[in-house]
């Protein structure tokens, strides 16, 4: 099953989370926000002194789906 980070934009929880749906907001455990953004480790690591912060959450990361 897949399980994928979050992090809650509103108290900046991170939290692990399965999905079944990712088009359902992921509420945080926390707050129970909804106002959370997935976490892809695999980007996250990219990141990392990367210069193009938005240019990578916006499309590099999205693995060509949709
Ligand atoms: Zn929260």
């Amino acid at each position: 099953m897949p399980i994928y980070e979050y992090i809650c934009l509103n108290c900046d929880n991170e939290f692990e989370e399965l999905v079944f749906s990712q088009d359902e907001p992921v509420p945080c455990p926390s707050c129970r926000s909804e106002n959370t953004e997935k976490i892809m480790s695999a980007c996250r690591a990219r990141v990392k002194g990367g210069p193009n912060l938005d240019a990578l959450q916006g499309s590099s990361c999205g693995s060509g789906k949709g």
